[in-house]
């Protein structure tokens, strides 16, 4: 109790600080609680620094409810487009799965065996590859000539196990959807930083 009288008595109500902000470096006059200092900051870099906190949690905030809103489509859309960068990422450099002509700089990652009629296998990496506009969206995934080249490409083994998979149901629930989305998205970012190194 001696102390708390002792501290913010007069002698120490006087004394004058310099804000802790470089930017701003202002003498003010600390306030005291219970004998300590509240803030180095003066009060308008502490009000400033009030707001920015503010600002920083209401987007955090809006981001949570963004996602609890989100719909079971709206993760597949996010996904699907994921997914499909990562194809890109990952075939870049080689031929077209279709025609084998070399893939320029856009082109897409296209199904062997359709989302429509497999969606099980929509996010099958042996069954998604890069495969030119021309034969993506032209030629309805020039799919003859994709199922000649797919299995050289993977090797028979893989191919026999995709054919086999076509009969696996699979239902995504939400946190299949968020879990594969957070791993491509990990890779995509992995992919990226190695093309640029
Ligand atoms: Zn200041
Ligand atoms: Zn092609």
């Amino acid at each position: 109790m001696r102390i708390n009288w002792y501290r913010s008595s007069s002698i120490f109500n006087f004394c004058t600080m310099i804000c802790k902000n470089r930017n701003c470096k202002a003498e003010f006059e600390p306030i005291y609680r219970n004998g300590i200092i509240v803030s180095r900051y003066c009060i308008p870099c502490l009000s400033k620094k009030g707001k920015e906190k503010q600002d920083k949690d209401w987007k955090k905030e809006k981001a949570i409810i963004r996602d609890n809103i989100k719909t079971k489509s709206d993760y597949m859309r996010e996904l699907q487009r994921t997914f499909n960068k990562y194809i890109r990422l990952r075939d870049k450099g080689k031929p077209c799965i279709s025609c084998g002509r070399p893939l320029r700089e856009k082109y897409d990652a296209g199904h062997c065996f359709s989302v429509g009629a497999y969606p099980n296998l929509r996010f099958n990496e042996d069954n998604v590859h890069g495969q030119c506009v021309a034969c993506n969206q032209h030629k309805h995934g020039n799919v003859t000539e994709y199922t000649i080249n797919l299995p050289k490409r993977i090797g028979y083994e893989r191919y026999g196990a995709l054919l086999d998979k076509r009969k696996d149901p699979k239902n995504y629930t939400i946190s299949d959807l968020k879990e594969l989305l957070e791993t491509y998205k990990r890779m995509n970012n992995e992919l990226e930083r190695l093309r640029t190194d």
